[in-house]
């Protein structure tokens, strides 16, 4: 196992100081004869990100991204651990499918992958999935949806919901009422009534949610709202808080930073579920996010083949990759708007994701495993698509300036990026 002597980087942004990493662990003392240094000098140091809310596509969608592919754009974006979502074919609905990704992900060995399952067998939403055999296989699952559908049956989500509590599972739903968002081609407004497609209601959404955290305080059991996307939803979420319910929710970068206008383009890299919102739900999303009232941001990484996504708006898959550009999304949505600071962002992208996943804490502090990812705060780049080390393209921000750039990423220990390039 290699050591490492990482000078002169900043944790959270504070004081520079000398990290060593010894044993897959960060300590404090003097570095071991040998040591490889990393002249990390103007660099920021936060643990490693966690995504909640990854889709890896494998099994099924092999030519969309594999579990390898995906970990390589997860490392290369900071990451040291991802949720990888269960709407694969087969669907993860079984210990087989979840322990096949889990493993897969360990062979790939740039970032722990934690398989979610389905809540549903099929994501059919008529029965509950085996979520104990899912939850005792050697992946281990906490995290289980449907995302992609919501789970609409109100008893089937109450006993989802009471099942979880056993070892402290938690539910992840995708919010949307789908009778509200037939047919759904974008955000119901005033952009959708010009552009003269059918839009997907915030009610649809919002009504969703409200429901939700109703069953959850009354079970008495952990909710987590996928892809948060409406300033309502952020009232209710306030709401329930206040009231003590066991509910955590997350935002995309899309959503704290691209509005539906968006949509007039007709150009389908912006076409997304839940769809780009309005300029106010934006600020509403990033005020929650500033004050916890949403926890986290979540990727949604969602790679599409070619064929899916270059054609006409209608016809088009929606979803957008995110994991090589969301830190830099991030710092400037809630960075350089001055809504949050370095260490207000790992809590949102590492600390409190790795905590909903059930993951071990994620801390820079003496004895932590050497998870962590080393930031320039003054880089700009512009992301291209033929560079990505997703196996798909479909990134909305190619071409676009975005600010800070992940330079290197350690798993326990061992790099899985140097220089901004993944190392296997
Ligand atoms: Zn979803």
């Amino acid at each position: 196992m290699s050591a490492w002597v990482i000078k002169g980087a900043a944790p959270y942004g504070e004081e520079p100081t000398d990290l060593v990493v010894r044993d897959g662990v960060l300590s404090t003392g003097p570095a071991p004869k040998g040591a490889q240094v990393l002249d990390a000098a103007g660099l920021v140091v936060l643990p490693g990100l966690v995504d909640l809310h990854t889709h890896l596509r494998e099994p099924g969608r092999e030519d969309a991204e594999t579990v390898e592919t995906g970990s390589r754009a997860a490392a290369q974006g900071g990451y040291t651990a991802v949720h990888a979502m269960a709407n694969t074919d087969p669907v993860a609905d079984t210990a087989g499918v979840v322990e096949q990704v889990w493993r897969l992900g360990r062979e790939a060995g740039l970032v722990d992958v934690r398989p979610v399952g389905a809540v549903t067998v099929g994501l059919a939403g008529e029965r509950l999935a085996e979520l104990g055999a899912m939850a005792d296989s050697a992946a281990r699952v906490r995290i289980f949806s449907d995302d992609g559908k919501p789970v609409h049956d109100p008893q089937l989500m109450r006993r989802a919901l009471e099942y979880v509590k056993a070892f402290d599972g938690v539910i992840a739903q995708h919010a949307e009422e789908p009778k509200l968002t037939a047919g759904a081609q974008m955000n119901e407004g005033v952009v959708a009534a010009r552009l003269g497609l059918t839009g997907w209601p915030a009610a649809a959404e919002e009504a969703m949610i409200a429901r939700d955290v109703l069953l959850t305080a009354h079970v008495g059991s952990r909710l987590h709202v996928c892809h948060v996307s409406t300033a309502g939803s952020v009232d209710i979420l306030r709401w329930a808080k206040a009231k003590g319910t066991r509910v955590t929710a997350e935002v995309t970068p899309h959503h704290l930073l691209l509005t539906d206008d968006l949509a007039e383009t007709y150009d389908p890299v912006y076409k997304v579920n839940p769809p780009l919102r309005t300029a106010e739900d934006v600020a509403a999303l990033r005020d929650g996010l500033a004050d916890g009232t949403i926890d986290a941001i979540a990727t949604d990484h969602a790679p599409h083949a070619l064929e899916d996504k270059e054609t006409e708006w209608g016809a088009a898959r929606p979803g957008m990759l995110g994991l090589e550009t969301a830190l830099s999304v991030a710092v400037l949505a809630m960075l350089e708007t001055g809504l949050l600071d370095w260490r207000g962002l790992a809590l949102r992208m590492s600390a409190t994701p790795a905590r909903i996943g059930g993951l071990a804490p994620s801390t820079l502090d003496e004895g932590a495993p050497a998870s962590f990812t080393l930031v320039d705060p003054a880089a700009h780049w512009t992301p291209d698509p033929a560079a990505s080390a997703s196996r798909s393209r479909n990134t909305p921000y190619a071409g676009r300036e975005l600010p800070a750039r992940v330079v290197a990423t350690f798993l326990r220990g061992e790099p899985t990026v140097l220089d901004g390039k993944a190392v296997r």
